[in-house]
């Protein structure tokens, strides 16, 4: 099974995804993490990383389908590690995947026409590049700010020499994206949003982390069961 854990920059997708990988051994599932973009391991991941320091212009200089297709070419390029994977394991954690680029690159567009981009995108990842869908979507929804917050805290990343990348920088873009993610999660079945504050309190990594575990085990549960009545 494939979980992706999606959500905005400094959302704390990272954190979660390696807790989950960590957790899901304890209780008998063999797991594997993997994160996009893949910024070190793939040639379209190092292309990423050029866009995102802004040597193809500014976010809103950049066609978000060329933006698109340089995330769904970096998924392409990874498709044999993916799938070798989840061959060999119960469940594939990724750090991101799919669904951040149909948010991101939405953001770009409203209403109609960010559908519209994502639905493009849907068919270029899925049918074209045939990737697997995620069977589970943990959406970590929390406000602009907060995560600008919590982006201060993060180390030093390979792909940029900045604190913060072109994206992560702009408070409005991480709106749009949050608004993005919040409309996807409203209208597709295999996504589960976590609410990361409980009023004005940031909920803790435990915390947060523990409702994940929750969300993975009913899937898991879920698939189990699936696949022992087709096979009665
Ligand atoms: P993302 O992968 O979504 O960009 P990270 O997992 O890198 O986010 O988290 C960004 C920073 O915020 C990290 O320093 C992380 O330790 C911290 N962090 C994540 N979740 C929480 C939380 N619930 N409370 C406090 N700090 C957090």
């Amino acid at each position: 099974m494939l979980i992706a854990i999606e959500g905005i920059d400094g959302s704390g997708k990272g954190t979660q995804a390696r807790r989950l990988h960590e957790w899901l051994p304890t209780q008998g599932h063999s797991a594997s993490l993997i994160s996009f973009p893949r910024y070190s391991d793939t040639h379209f991941g190092a292309t990423i990383g050029r866009f995102l320091n802004g040597e193809f212009g500014q976010l809103d200089q950049v066609d978000p389908h060329l933006a698109a297709t340089l995330y769904a070419a970096d998924r392409f390029e990874s498709k044999s590690v993916l799938v070798d994977q989840l061959a060999s394991h119960d469940v594939v954690v990724a750090d991101r995947y799919v669904p951040s680029n149909m948010a991101h690159q939405g953001a770009k567009r409203l209403g109609k026409e960010r559908q519209k981009l994502q639905d493009w995108i849907s068919k270029v990842e899925y049918d074209v590049f045939q990737l697997p869908r995620a069977d589970l979507v943990i959406h970590l929804d929390l406000p602009a700010e907060t995560a600008q917050e919590l982006i201060a805290k993060k180390s030093k990343r390979d792909y940029t020499d900045k604190a913060a990348d072109l994206q992560e920088a702009d408070r409005d873009y991480l709106d749009s994206v949050r608004q993005s993610y919040l409309e996807l999660a409203s209208r597709e079945e295999a996504w589960r949003t976590v609410t990361l504050l409980d009023g004005d309190r940031l909920r803790s990594i435990e915390e947060i982390g523990e409702e994940i575990a929750g969300l993975a085990t009913q899937a898991i549960t879920a698939a189990r069961s699936n696949s022992d009545s087709q096979g009665e």
